[in-house]
This record gives C-alpha cells, structure tokens and sequence, in this order.
C-alpha cells in the first residue's frame, strides 16, 4: 500500500479566534513534513481566518447539511462550507450519530452533498463497547460502511475513519491485532463496494490517539492515519503524532 499517510485533527467544540495561532503553529510543523497529508478541522467559525492565515495547508469542517439550501435552520450546506475556505469535513462522527441521531442514510446523503460541492469526506464509523464485548464490532462496523456509502466514491475524495466509540476521549485503545482486523475488514468491504480504488481509500483509526502511541498505530497493517480530538489541540500535542506519521 503506497498510501501517504493522513492525519486530521478535530477540534470538536474548542477553539476561539485566540487559538488561531496553534493552528499556524500546526500548519507549520506540516510544512517541515510535507511526506504526510496533514489537515486541522476547527469550528466553522475559526474556517475562514485559519485557511487564510495558513495557505496550503488544509482546514476541514466536521459535518455539512445534507441539502443544498432551504429551512433548515442553524445548518450549513457544504456549499457554505466549502466556500468558507474548508476543502473537506468529516461526516457522521460517532458523537453527532448519538447526540444528533444521525442515520447512516443521512451520512451517506451528506457526503454526497460534500462531493458535489467539492469537498473530500472523512465518514467515521466505529462500535460501541457492548457492540465488541457481544462480538459484533466486525458486522456493525462493516454494517455502518455500507449504509454510509456515497455513490460515486472516490478515493481521491473520499476517506474512512475507524473510530472505536469507546476509544474516544477515553485514553483506552485497541489492541493493535484488533485494529489490525478491523481495518483489514474495512478495506476488504471496500473492495465489495468499489468497482475499482479500494485499495488506496484512505482508512485512519481515531481513538486516543496521542504522541506516545501514535508510531505503534500507524504501523498496522491498513491504517493509513490518524483522526485526532484530544491530542490535536495544540502543537506541542499534534507534532509528535505528525512526526510520527512521517517517520512510518
Ligand atoms: C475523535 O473524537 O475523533 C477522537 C479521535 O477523539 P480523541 O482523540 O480525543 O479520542
């Protein structure tokens, strides 16, 4: 697999217009290693100031609207999106799936509204901890990719993120044998759902992931990167995962 490897920080609900400058300080650490896609998704409201103050480097959003315009009040098109300076989003993370209840019929509705509007599209998928514990983690997660899937998808714009819920924001992580079948059984349904490309979609892991055990995670067979919350908030975090993406 010759997959350049991709690391993205969502910043979820943190960030103000102060915290620009750890976002130019990320850009920066990007550019020293520019053998990794690096990519910041900040609040919408930080987009257009963050993409300006750091060209070339890539700023994302972390959800879009399924539909084009209309009453849909307190949503953003990908449109809107897009021309907020943004060039991809992450689309059905697992805390808008419970928080918004979003449907696998609305992420894939939405990732095709990206596409259409230019944007790449990170779907995140993942199992809860009841969901392994019943031994069912392969069948949901694979369940999840294949309700989520746009028509048309690319790997030039279309990555997945395997995303454990209960890795997120909690310091626990997979065993590395564990992520290693997961993302093995992602790439295999890929291969179902793709005519061609599925070899080279990208497939991060997100989880806590974090600079101590960044090197370790990207070493897995198929995981291509790294979708990052906690540890990306700050460049003296998110470098050393960078870092590590570069050295793998
Ligand atoms: C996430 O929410 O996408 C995530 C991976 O969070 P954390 O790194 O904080 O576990």
């Amino acid at each position: 697999m010759a997959n350049r490897k991709y690391i993205v920080g969502n910043w979820k609900m943190n960030g103000l217009r102060t915290e620009l400058t750890d976002i130019a300080d990320i850009a920066a650490i990007a550019g020293q290693n520019k053998q990794v896609d690096v990519a910041i998704c900040p609040p919408v409201t930080l987009i257009t100031q963050a993409a300006a103050n750091s060209p070339g480097f890539t700023i994302g959003a972390q959800d879009c609207h399924y539909a084009k315009n209309g009453a849909h009040t307190g949503c953003l098109s990908a449109t809107m999106i897009r021309e907020a300076g943004a060039i991809m989003t992450i689309l059905g993370h697992s805390e808008r799936r419970a928080d918004q209840h979003e449907s696998d019929a609305e992420v894939k509705a939405k990732a095709e509204a990206a596409h259409a509007a230019g944007l790449g599209a990170i779907i995140c998928v993942g199992e809860t901890e009841e969901e392994r514990d019943a031994g069912k983690a392969v069948d949901v997660v694979c369940g999840q990719l294949e309700g989520s899937f746009p028509d048309g998808a690319d790997p030039h714009w279309l990555t997945i993120a395997y995303e454990p819920v209960w890795a997120i924001g909690t310091g626990r992580v997979p065993e590395a044998s564990d992520v290693e079948e997961m993302h093995a059984a992602i790439r295999h349904k890929l291969g179902k759902l793709m005519d061609e490309g599925a070899d080279t979609v990208r497939i991060l892991y997100g989880g806590s992931m974090n600079g101590g055990n960044a090197a370790e995670l990207l070493a897995v067979p198929n995981v291509d990167g790294g979708l990052v919350g906690g540890a990306s908030l700050t460049a003296e975090k998110f470098g050393p995962i960078i870092e590590a993406a570069a050295a793998s």
